[in-house]
């Protein structure tokens, strides 16, 4: 079950899983309004980011389901760690959104 998980991850193919992920980080490199400062910009960057991956994880894992996959733990591993890494995102953002005025 683990090596269908790892494959339905991956896409079926070597290197789709992490092809997604960079779509979306390509889909995040759009300018915000310009009341965002330069740091403004790049924590909402890396927040898009974040949330994207998170998304794309959760979607792949839709997929691998559909497909009769039943084995969740390599996708809540990743799930897990993508809350994480967009929890933290978020925080700066806000922080410094706060702080700075940028908005
Ligand atoms: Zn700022």
């Amino acid at each position: 079950m683990a090596a269908r998980a790892e494959s339905s991850r991956e896409g079926g193919s070597d290197g789709a899983f992490h092809a997604q992920l960079s779509r979306s980080r390509s889909f995040c490199i759009q300018p915000l309004p310009d009341a965002f400062c330069d740091e403004g910009q790049r924590l909402g960057e890396a927040l898009c980011v974040a949330m994207q991956q998170l998304i794309t994880i959760q979607a792949v894992q839709f997929a691998a389901v559909m497909s009769g996959d039943m084995d969740f733990t390599p996708f809540d591993l990743l799930i897990h760690k993508a809350e994480k890494i967009k929890n933290h995102a978020k925080r700066a953002y806000i922080v410094h959104v706060k702080r700075h005025g940028c908005f």
